[in-house]
């Protein structure tokens, strides 16, 4: 067979990050634009067996509880939020929320997922008081909570700065802080999909904070919001050179936007987008130990699939999701169901916890 120039240097490229060798963006983009999905899976596959070998996949029983819907944030991607004002606008009650983490525990759940919308009526004492609260009456359960941008809000409501509000939240109980609301990290993107949320650099500050304070994040792209493929690598380059600095991230998530109803146009967001945006994350991220399929937005078919393009968690039990599903996803599943899942894909599951400790 003649190898031409071009082949050679995918090759090339392919094997030095299934190997674990860096890709600058130039080489990442290369690949992007010119490798098959077929060859960039198998390198994403050789990667995630040399970090992950044993053919193992973890999941985590958690529940996802979205506090409050109210956001003047207003998004042109989201269908959750509520204005101020509206009629429609909630918070949940101590009792909602008792009865939500009664069934959680109940269910085997180690960690709730909190997010919500940028309530202007909220500030750093509800959130200390409500941790508190979670704390005192169920402490074995991980307080997963708030994306960067709801930690900026309570900055701007309270007068405090990243580290006086995480400080307070973390000694209130918070335990983990999720990656939510990264979107795409590059300023000219998020200004037309979210312009009145924070520009890349405040979402970088917030998690370098929470890891300088010791508490450990994930990280997050939804794609498909007519990006282009630099701006993909230069938000993974982010996350990246953050990871570098500190550490701190135990994994990456990506999915594109869900369209729904909104009014937002989207690129690609096929199934085979999804998995090549996966796989090349997988060989762009070097220093990010876990990658998670994401079957909420893509069901569990394609959940199972890329576990074979770069994925090596397959998330979590979903008791319930409001914001995916306001866009119009509405896959769920129970643990036996993950379990036989990722069994029916050739591999053993394991429960986890927030840190990817062996949780039984
Ligand atoms: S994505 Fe979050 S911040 Fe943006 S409008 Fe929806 S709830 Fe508010």
């Amino acid at each position: 067979m003649i190898i031409t120039g071009q082949a050679s240097t995918l090759d090339r490229l392919l094997s030095k990050a299934a190997d674990g060798g860096r890709l600058s963006v130039d080489e990442a983009l290369h690949l992007a634009a010119d490798a098959s999905l077929a060859a960039l899976g198998l390198a994403a596959d050789v990667r995630r067996n040399q970090l992950h070998p044993g053919r193992r996949v973890s999941y985590i029983v958690e529940r996802n509880i979205n506090y409050t819907n109210v956001c003047n944030a207003y998004c042109r991607f989201c269908a959750f939020y509520r204005a101020p004002g509206r009629t429609d606008g909630y918070t949940l009650s101590k009792e909602e929320l008792a009865t939500k983490m009664d069934e959680t525990v109940a269910a085997g759940g180690i960690q709730i997922l909190l997010q919500g919308g940028l309530n202007p009526e909220l500030g750093i004492d509800y959130y200390e008081e409500l941790f508190r609260w979670l704390k005192q009456h169920y402490p074995a359960v991980n307080l997963h909570a708030l994306s960067a941008d709801e930690i900026l809000h309570i900055c701007d409501v309270s007068s405090l700065s990243i580290e006086e509000s995480l400080s307070r939240l973390i000694a209130a109980g918070m335990g983990s802080l999720p990656g939510a609301g990264a979107e795409i990290l590059v300023d000219h993107v998020r200004k037309r999909i979210a312009r009145l949320k924070s520009g890349a650099d405040k979402w970088l500050a917030v998690h370098r904070t929470a890891h300088r304070l010791g508490i450990p994040s994930t990280c997050t792209m939804m794609f498909g919001v007519e990006e282009t493929w630099h701006d993909r690598l230069l938000h993974l380059e982010m996350l990246r050179q953050l990871q570098d600095e500190t550490g701190g991230f135990t994994a990456f998530i990506t999915w594109p936007y869900q369209q729904g109803e909104l009014k937002l146009s989207s690129g690609n967001t096929s199934a085979a987008e999804y998995l090549r945006v996966q796989a090349l994350a997988r060989l762009f991220l070097d220093n990010i130990p876990h990658l998670q399929s994401s079957w909420v937005t893509q069901g569990p078919s394609v959940g199972q699939i890329a576990l074979s393009f770069g994925a090596d968690d397959f998330g979590s039990v979903m008791f319930e999701e409001n914001v995916v599903s306001a866009a119009g996803t509405t896959f769920r599943m129970n643990s036996d169901f993950i379990e036989l899942q990722i069994r029916h894909a050739g591999y053993t599951p394991w429960r986890r916890n927030v840190r990817y400790q062996v949780e039984r």
